[in-house]
Formats: structure tokens, sequence, C-alpha cells
């Protein structure tokens, strides 16, 4: 087998103006960047009814035996359009730093990847680059507001609006800036997240059109006075011209498949401090061109899935029809205990054991109306006997489970698990509904989340947090969903739990207002929003070979 990177440079993909023509687009709708990417043009992208079907791909839990999302949404899509079906395929844009740290781009992999891969993990068509710029252009106002006499009173303790950078950089995480002298401005503690944490990240994925993103843009709170009023991007003016910065960011990118097929990549916004799926105004732009879109969540079901239904669908009127959870065998015998090491023979039981993992995941996509399919996406050591045993615990909730060979056979191998999601998504057989209503108070929102999907016997927070989401309810908050911020890798809010553990303490550490994204984040346990460098990072051995081909990337 060729590795990632080699397979995609194998393969021939065709001028974007060719893969624009398959979904009808002429060639005044599009503004190439280079041969094989484009932006679509913001109103050909907003025009259209929302006819297609939209179906989710999720997973169970992550573990580092991998799953493959990405890699079976690209399969899924590839094997629709084989069976004659116009599919779209909507996903995030990867982020620059963790292409430097641990190997690993996010185009997928084997013979279902998205290309120019290169490209599309490094600089792609700048959209990050320009949301760090109009991050940044809001942290320079704030400071430069207080600098000049500050007339809004903003409590240089209490400003909340950080600074972004695309790179992995842990010596950035905490920072004392503006020191040096008068000229300087007024010292004070602050520190950078990693671009994809950014609110304008999650902006700009939310929002419906320009005018919707100025408007979003301007509700960000930057932080307090010394009375603790909340002040806004919109009170230091600043939302105009982080609007025209984000002007070409906020256009859908066109790329392709290894098999030609049309793939739109736009924003990429954590799947823990934020709701971790492609932008609104991408999927809405599929689903206009398409007649099915496959579009995939960050992370687990009970994370990705349910911010996406919750946050995403919710605010942008958007009605899945169906979902497909990915499950691997390598990773529920992850989940019924078996060492990494030791996943390359076979263990029935471990299967069995961990199987309970997604069990609740197809329940808890159920309870939000949603039909679900599940993938098995086929390792090369899985045996016959453990893809039995995993059909079985797909089976015993009642959902179809197809093994798929996408990553080895491309669409070709994803051509079962096509058909079964045709005819579900095809079947109006979804009633969509979030899970709860907007006009629930922001404690019981979090506790519905933690004990209807987490299955936690309680929530703990403190007297402080109370307060603090009391204070954004009375300031016009409160209609606004929570994103929660906990680990990827257990139900609970302890990575070490796999499985499905229930009757744990959800314990919410901190809440955060993203007022322009539009949700109240509620960080439960340890979140990183700046990652670091591991001791030998991918960027030791990232060079041009001697053709002048990218080596160690990947
Ligand atoms: P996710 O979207 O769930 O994070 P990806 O689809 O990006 O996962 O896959 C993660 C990694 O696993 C990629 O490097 C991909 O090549 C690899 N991978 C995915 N499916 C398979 C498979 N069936 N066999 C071997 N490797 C796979
Ligand atoms: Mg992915």
């Amino acid at each position: 087998m060729l590795t990632d990177i080699q397979i995609s440079r194998a393969a021939r993909l065709q001028p974007i103006s060719a893969i624009a023509a398959k979904l009808g687009l002429q060639p005044d709708a599009i503004e190439p960047y280079g041969h094989h990417k484009a932006k679509i043009d913001l109103a050909v992208a907003g025009l259209g009814d929302t006819r297609g079907r939209l179906i989710l791909v999720t997973a169970i839990n992550p573990t580092p035996a991998g799953e493959g999302k990405t890699t079976t949404s690209v399969g899924l899509a590839d094997a629709l359009c084989r069976i004659g079906h116009k599919t779209v395929l909507a996903l995030r844009e990867p982020s620059l730093g963790p292409c430097f740290g641990t190997k690993g781009g996010a185009t997928g992999g084997g013979y279902a990847q998205v290309g120019p891969m290169e490209d599309i993990n490094l600089h792609f068509t700048g959209d990050f680059h320009a949301i760090t710029s109009a991050h940044n252009l809001l942290a320079a106002m704030i400071d430069n507001h207080i600098h000049w006499g500050n007339a809004l009173d903003i409590d240089v303790r209490r400003v909340v609006w950080r600074r972004v950078l695309d790179i992995n950089d842990r010596a950035l995480r905490q920072i004392v800036q503006s020191v040096g002298g008068v000229g300087n401005g007024f010292p004070r503690e602050s520190g950078f997240d990693i671009t994809v944490a950014s609110e304008v990240m999650a902006i700009l994925c939310l929002a419906r059109d320009l005018d919707d993103l100025e408007e979003r843009l301007g509700r960000i709170v930057i932080g307090y006075t010394r009375a603790k009023t909340p002040v806004t991007a919109s009170d230091l003016k600043a939302a105009g011209a982080m609007t025209v910065l984000l002007a070409q960011a906020i256009k859908p990118n066109l790329v392709q498949t290894l098999e030609g097929n049309p793939a739109l990549l736009h924003g990429g916004p954590f799947a823990n401090i934020a709701h971790g799926c492609n932008s609104v105004i991408a999927t809405r732009a599929a689903l206009a061109l398409g007649d099915f879109v496959v579009t995939e969540a960050g992370f687990g079901a009970d994370l990705g899935a349910e911010k996406f239904f919750d946050i995403k669908c919710r605010q942008a009127g958007l009605k899945p029809a169906a979902a497909v959870i990915v499950a691997t065998v390598r990773a529920l015998k992850m989940n019924g205990g078996v060492a990494k090491a030791d996943l390359g023979s076979e263990d029935v039981e471990a299967v069995r054991r961990g199987s309970v993992n997604l069990v609740r995941h197809i329940e808890n996509v159920r309870s939000f109306g949603v039909p679900v399919v599940v993938a098995i996406n086929h390792f090369t050591s899985d045996t016959d006997a453990e893809i039995e045993v995993l059909r079985e615990a797909a089976a015993s909730q009642g959902a179809d489970a197809h093994v798929c060979r996408h990553w080895a056979d491309g669409g070709a191998g994803a051509e079962d698990l096509a058909h079964a999601v045709a005819a579900l998504a095809g079947s109006d057989a979804a009633q969509f509904a979030p899970l709860y209503p907007d006009e629930l108070p922001l404690i019981d929102k979090i506790n519905t989340v933690a004990t209807r999907i987490y299955r936690a016997g309680s929530v703990a927070a403190s007297p402080a947090i109370l307060a603090q989401l009391g204070r954004w309810e009375e300031a016009g908050y409160g209609h606004l969903p929570v994103c929660m911020a906990k680990t990827q890798y257990s139900f609970s809010a302890d990575p070490t739990l796999l499985g499905a553990p229930s009757g744990h303490v959800l314990p919410v550490r901190e809440v955060k207002l993203s007022a322009g994204a539009g949700f109240v984040v509620a960080i439960c346990g340890e979140i990183m929003t700046m990652p670091g460098l591991p001791r030998v990072p991918a960027a030791e051995s990232i060079r041009f070979d001697a053709r002048g081909e990218i080596e160690g990337l990947f």
C-alpha cells in the first residue's frame, strides 16, 4: 500500500473549472486560485433552495487507533456519485499548526482523499490568515482604545479577547503584554490561542452571509467595564473593518476528491470550545447544488454530532436526513480495554465489551430524530469474527452496519454503505429536533446534555459559575445554546473512562461567552486552546527533496 501522499501525487486532478461544471457552475461563478482550487462566488453560493439531503458523518469516541471520519466522508461521497447520485462533500479546512507538530494532514486517507493535499494542508486559499488578521485587528483596537484614554472604561483586568496564531506555540499561552514604557500602553496579562479556537472562526462558520457576519462580529464581547457591563466589538467600531478583511475568506472553497467529485472545504472551528464543523455557507451551497451532501462533525458523536445538531442545525435551520456513525474494530477493542500495541491480534471479546460505546452513540443520535447507519471502516488487521460482533452490536439497536473498504479501494469500496445511506436519507425517516428549547435556562441546557447524552448523574458547577450564567441571562444571552468543551475520549470528563460510563459527575470548570458565534461555552476539565509541539516535531523533517517535492509533511 502506498502512503497517503504517494496516492495523492499519483492521482491526476481535473481542472477546477471541470469540477465546477459538474455542479452546473459557469466559469464566472468561481474565482480560481491556481489550477485546482477555487472560491465560489457568494451570490451563487447563497442562491437556490437547499433542496439536497444532508448526511452527517460522525463516530464513536476517538481513540489513538483512529476512526476515519474524514476518510469515510470522502469514500461515501465518491460511492454515492458512483451509484448515480449528484453528491457534494462539505468538510472543514485543516489547521496549519498541527501539520508541523504530530504528523498528519486532514484530507482523508488511502484512496479516499481530497486534493491538492499539500495546498489544502498548508496555506490553501488563505482563509485562516484572514481570520488571524481580523481577530488580531480587534485585539489591537482594544489596546489602542485603552491607550488613548479608554472612553469605554474597559477594565484592563477583564479583557477576555486574546490574540491568535495558526502555529503550535506553548510559549504564547500566557503572556504579559504592553511592557516597555508609557508609549506601549498599559501592561496586562493575556495570551494567544490557535486560530481555529478564535471566535472569529466560529462566527465565519455560522454566518449566513456578509451582513450576518458583520452583525455577529459586532456582538463579540471583548471584555467588561469596571461595572462589569459587557463591551462589544461594535462599541469599538471594529466590525466593519474585520468584515472587510474576511470578504474573500467567507466564500466557500471548491476542490475535488481523487475520483474527481466536488468537495467544499470551508472553515475549521475547534470541536471543543467551538462547534467543530464546516461553514453554514458551504453546507447551504452544497445543499443547493447537490442531491446529497455529506458532511463531517469533529470528534465523537457525543461532542461533534450534538453540537452539529444543537448549534449549527438549530442556528441555520438545517434538517439532517441521516447520520453515519463510523466505527472501527480497532477503536472498539481499545474501548474494550486492549492496549494500542496489542490491536493487531484477534480479540472478539474485547470488541464485544467495547461495542457498548457504539450502542450508546446510536441511541444518542437517534434521540435527535435522525436515523443511523453504521459504517465499519475496514482495517487490514480486522478479522471476520470481530466484524460480526460489531455488526451484531449495531443490529441490537436495529441499525444496519456496512463494511467499507474505501481506504483501500476508493468509492467502489463503500457502495453498500452508499446504497443504505441513499435509501435512508431519501425515505423521509428523519424527524429532526434539537435536544432542548432556546428558552431553557443555561444551566439546565448544560444539565440536559450532561444527563441525556453523556449519561452523567449530575453536573458540578461552583456558585461563581452559576452567578456568571445568571448575569449573562440578565444581559440577554440566556436564549443561546451551550457549546460543551470536554475530552473527546470519553462520555465523561475523564479521558481514561472508556466504553459507556454512566452516573458520573460532570464538572464545569469555567464558562465562556461567545456572543458573536451565538453560544455559551461550558468547559468541563482541562481544554487546551494553544497546542504545543512534541519533543521531535514533524517540522524537523519537513523539506523539499531533490525533485522539489515536499517530504516529511504526512
Ligand atoms: P478523523 O476524521 O476521524 O479524524 P481521518 O479520516 O482523518 O480521521 O483518518 C485518520 C487517519 O487514519 C488518516 O491518516 C487515514 O489515512 C487513516 N485511516 C483512515 N481509515 C483507514 C483505514 N481503513 N485503514 C488504514 N488507515 C486508515
Ligand atoms: Mg476528520
